[in-house]
């Protein structure tokens, strides 16, 4: 079944209200197996409305709105609807009975603007509304299905529950995996998995790109393909991931961040029982903090801060001063202007351990400083998932 989802209103268009209902609505569907390729947002404008209502019932057998069931007259859903489907609008007593008890419970009177509210389309059977004035409704015909419900969610869901049941849509839950990946971009992806990455949805995050993959035989081919590239699946995090590992070794970890100001620090306190693993860290953003927390004063000289000889002294400082199994460090440059010759975006990972220390240079895009302050701190976490 191929379906659409239509939000009704000037003010999504807009942005002025955001518009969640089609991309709840929608997911909804996809669960309950239907086919949506587009949904889309509409002014409250007679023609337009007619026109785009029209043309999805020639292309989807069901038709899903939300919003314009209002009682004034930019609300236009019922019309449109109405010229769309070629029916009269009719006025149905029972239901005006209704909305008037709606009002009396709340013990005010009926404005007439609200009989508006009691017209349906010919043909189209009522969907009410417990939690408001503006009922829904369902329309069949020749083989196509609309729903019309009213904007706001609190009103539309259980009326969605009731026209799910009335259609025969159930949730049918489907296998779903998610695969996160590091350090591929996903032109690189596409590249390695060839004709399996058209299978899989695809998603760039600053943590690496996630793989949303539904068939579990798949799931295994990817991971076959990508092997040593995915740090996690579903609800895992970086973060979670380095607590883990260290507590089951019993090892600790301090940070030294200079580009990253602290934010590998707070993504590692954001998991609960953080202060088992992690010891704490300094944040050196100058080239004396470096100085002071330990960078011998000849590497600085030599290579400057933002340097791979840097990012290890800076590793092996932090494990120093707190006593920790494991150093890692983060130098770099955010912009907008370049440091030491360093083009925006290029970031030195250092990592210090009882073995030894060792470090990588990334080069991330200069897509503001907040993305590259963010992509280096979780290149920081991979980097110690993958070497630790
Ligand atoms: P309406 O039925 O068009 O008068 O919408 C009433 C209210 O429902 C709006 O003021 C919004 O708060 C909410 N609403 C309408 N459409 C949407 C939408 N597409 N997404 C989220 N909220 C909506
Ligand atoms: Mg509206």
């Amino acid at each position: 079944m191929k379906a659409t989802v239509i939000g009704v209103g000037t003010e999504l268009l807009v942005g002025h209200t955001q518009d969640t209902n089609t991309a709840e609505l929608a997911a909804d569907l996809l669960e309950s197996g239907a086919e949506v390729e587009v949904s889309f947002r509409v002014a409250d404008e007679l023609e337009p409305l007619v026109r785009e209502l029209a043309h999805a019932l020639r292309h989807h057998d069901l038709v899903v709105t939300t919003g314009g069931l209002g009682p004034t007259p930019d609300d236009l859903t019922r019309e449109a609807v109405a010229r769309a489907i070629g029916a009269p609008l009719v006025a149905d007593e029972a239901m005006l009975e209704k909305i008037r008890a709606f009002f009396d419970r709340m013990g005010r009177p009926m404005p007439e603007a609200n009989r508006r509210q009691a017209m349906r389309p010919r043909g189209a059977e009522w969907i009410e509304n417990p939690r408001g004035t503006a009922p829904g409704f369902l329309w069949q015909g020749g083989g196509k299905t609309l729903l019309a419900l009213p904007g706001p969610p609190e009103e539309w869901r259980p009326m969605w529950e009731e026209a799910k049941r009335r259609l025969g849509l159930s949730k049918k839950p489907r296998y779903r995996k998610v695969l996160k990946t590091f350090g591929l971009g996903e032109s690189q992806l596409a590249e390695i998995l060839g004709p399996l990455f058209a299978e899989v949805g695809s998603y760039a995050k600053p943590w690496g790109v996630e793989l949303v993959v539904h068939d579990e035989d798949l799931v295994k081919k990817i991971r076959k393909k990508l092997k040593g590239k995915i740090w996690g699946e579903d609800e895992d995090t970086l973060a979670g991931l380095v607590h883990r590992r260290l507590l089951a070794e019993g090892k600790t970890l301090a940070v030294m961040e200079s580009v990253t100001g602290g934010l590998v620090a707070e993504l590692l306190t954001e998991v609960p029982g953080a202060s088992r693993t992690f010891r704490g860290g300094m944040v050196s953003y100058t080239r004396e903090a470096k100085a002071r927390f330990g960078v011998p004063e000849e590497v600085l000289e030599a290579h400057g801060q933002v340097s791979a000889p840097t990012a290890r002294a800076m590793a092996e400082a932090a494990r120093r001063l707190l006593d920790a199994d494991f150093g890692l460090a983060v130098t770099g440059v955010a912009g907008p202007e370049a440091l030491e010759g360093h083009p925006v975006g290029t970031v030195f990972v250092g990592l210090a351990t009882d073995r030894g220390s060792w470090a990588r240079p990334y080069r991330f895009p200069d897509q503001g400083r907040e993305r590259v302050r963010l992509r280096a701190a979780y290149a920081a976490l991979a980097y110690f998932w993958s070497e630790a």
